[in-house]
């Protein structure tokens, strides 16, 4: 990186153009923090080089080393040379100041630091969460530099937050559009966060005797923590221990919960309850745009379902986490379908019309989701964010949004889950484009459709799968569990993208 505008990354103003210029024909600059798929993924992109440092993961560390024969699908590993430094730390946390920019000097010239080649002298990193939460504030950009995650990205993740920016944006539209519109926000059970809102939950509780609830903490992942209940009883006593008196000198600042409405008529395939999986990338808050993947997958219950045994997790809990320590849990069956497969199923249970419209409500959940944290989230352009939400259907096909992961799980569960990943990544960075073979017009990249862009996308195109013939200009461009044959497509768009430009 020689040179360029060092501008801090959250006072960018729109002025700046050309934002791929400094890297032009040169290599592109990465770093990674998790050893997982995205490593295979960008060891395996040409052009892109790993950026040696003390806290990158050794080159010779296979991310999935089952896995190393995928990458020969027309994609070697780039780089060959050594990781330098001895790197070490496998972890998911760098931690490393000297990616950590004074904004008076070049990058990697901070005094007491000792200058290696490549430190701070990335084009794209794939950071943590962690990470970035320690040195964001403090780091400046390079007009063409991309990193994963929003500043303030826990808006949307954390369970307590989500709900509270959901009921605001709820409310606000029915102020302003009317109790109708706002019905459109409907897709999220009641939930309340504990403890603050204990007592209008507890109102709440006794309006409806018998039904069940769902404990959550609200920053914690993988199913941990969680439990059901029909009782005030089994809350009280839970509420003694975990929060112990004012006055206890020793006592900890209490965890947050939440306690939600418990979807009773799960959609049953084969008497197991499942969730969704929907992949969701956003390139920019303001304004807002958003891609859809087409590929995901459903996460089944290894257990039949039944609101008899309420405190069974395998039977209510559809986490893989929890799943794959069920006792009859088979690894190479798994517990998984992928969304295809699902939208098929359903395709043939309902009919095409039925599941159009199901899939129409996840498109809601995301956009409305989204717009519920657009003016809050830090609109960073050097910025990105590929969320996992999890969408559970009820008996009436109707879509509940559960949570919004900005982590979701990139690591494979087997081989069609890693192809799935692996694909998905890909078009990730495809999408990003920091090679610039794109035009910026375009609606479909590898398996990401555009959803979004300040207003909806409508799809155009009349090629397009699982569009009937004729109306295909007034279709959202929306194909979640479409058919994604998206190294034809990319193949395509980069002969068509190339000519345009040439022109
Ligand atoms: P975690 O972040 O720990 O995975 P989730 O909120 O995703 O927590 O919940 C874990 C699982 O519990 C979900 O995948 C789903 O199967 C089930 N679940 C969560 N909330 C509800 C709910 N309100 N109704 C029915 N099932 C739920």
């Amino acid at each position: 990186m020689s040179k360029g505008t060092k501008v801090p990354g959250y006072m960018q103003g729109k002025g700046s153009r050309n934002p791929r210029g400094i890297i032009g024909d040169r290599e592109i600059r990465y770093k990674c923090s998790l050893q997982n798929t995205i490593l295979d993924v960008l060891r395996g992109r040409p052009g892109w080089q790993e950026v040696p440092g003390q806290n990158n993961i050794p080159q010779n560390v296979q991310a999935n080393p089952k896995q190393q024969g995928q990458q020969s699908t027309g994609q070697q590993p780039s780089n060959t040379g050594k990781s330098g430094s001895g790197s070490t730390n496998q972890g998911t946390t760098f931690g490393n100041k000297g990616s950590v920019r004074n904004p008076q000097q070049g990058p990697g010239t901070q005094p007491g630091v000792p200058t290696r080649l490549g430190d701070g002298d990335w084009d794209f990193y794939w950071c943590d969460r962690e990470w970035l939460a320690q040195n964001y504030d403090t780091m400046f950009l390079y007009e063409h530099q991309k990193i994963l995650h929003f500043r303030n990205h826990y808006e949307l993740t954390r369970k307590n937050l989500m709900v509270k920016n959901l009921k605001r944006l709820k409310k606000q539209t029915e102020r302003e559009l009317g109790k109708a519109e706002g019905q459109s926000f409907e897709f999220f059970p009641t939930t309340y966060e504990l403890p603050s809102e204990y007592h209008i939950f507890v109102e709440e509780f006794k309006k409806n005797p018998g039904i069940i609830w769902i404990m959550k903490p609200a920053a914690r992942a993988q199913g941990r923590g969680i439990f059901l209940f029909r009782r005030l009883k089994d809350i009280t006593d839970w509420k003694k221990g975990e929060y112990q008196p004012l006055s206890d000198p020793n006592r900890e600042v209490p965890e947050t919960y939440v306690v939600q409405r418990y979807i009773e008529n799960p959609y049953l395939i084969g008497g197991r309850k499942f969730d969704v999986r929907v992949y969701v990338l956003v390139v920019s808050y303001n304004p807002l745009k958003v891609w859809l993947y087409r590929s995901g997958f459903a996460r089944f219950s290894n257990t039949r379902f039944s609101l008899d045994s309420i405190e069974d997790t395998y039977v209510h809990l559809t986490n893989v986490a929890i799943q794959k320590n069920a006792p009859d849990y088979d690894p190479d069956k798994g517990c998984k379908w992928s969304t295809q497969q699902l939208r098929k199923y359903l395709c043939a249970k309902h009919g095409v019309e039925a599941v159009k419209n199901a899939f129409k409500g996840i498109d809601n959940i995301i956009i409305k989701s989204l717009q519920s944290v657009q003016k809050i989230i830090i609109n960073d352009k050097h910025c990105f964010e590929m969320y996992g939400y999890d969408v559970l259907f009820d008996s009436d096909l109707k879509p509940w949004l559960i949570e919004i992961n900005a982590s979701p799980s990139l690591t494979a569960s087997g081989k069609e889950d890693y192809d799935l990943k692996f694909g998905l990544l890909n078009d990730v960075l495809n999408v990003l484009d920091l090679e610039n073979r794109l035009t910026g017009k375009e609606k479909r990249i590898g398996g990401w459709d555009l959803l979004w862009e300040d207003g909806p996308i409508l799809a155009d195109d009349g090629n397009m799968e699982c569009t009937p013939n004729g109306t295909t200009a007034s279709i959202p461009n929306s194909f979640l569990g479409c058919h994604n044959d998206r190294k034809r497509q990319l193949r395509e768009l980069f002969t068509a993208a190339q000519s345009i430009k040439k022109s």
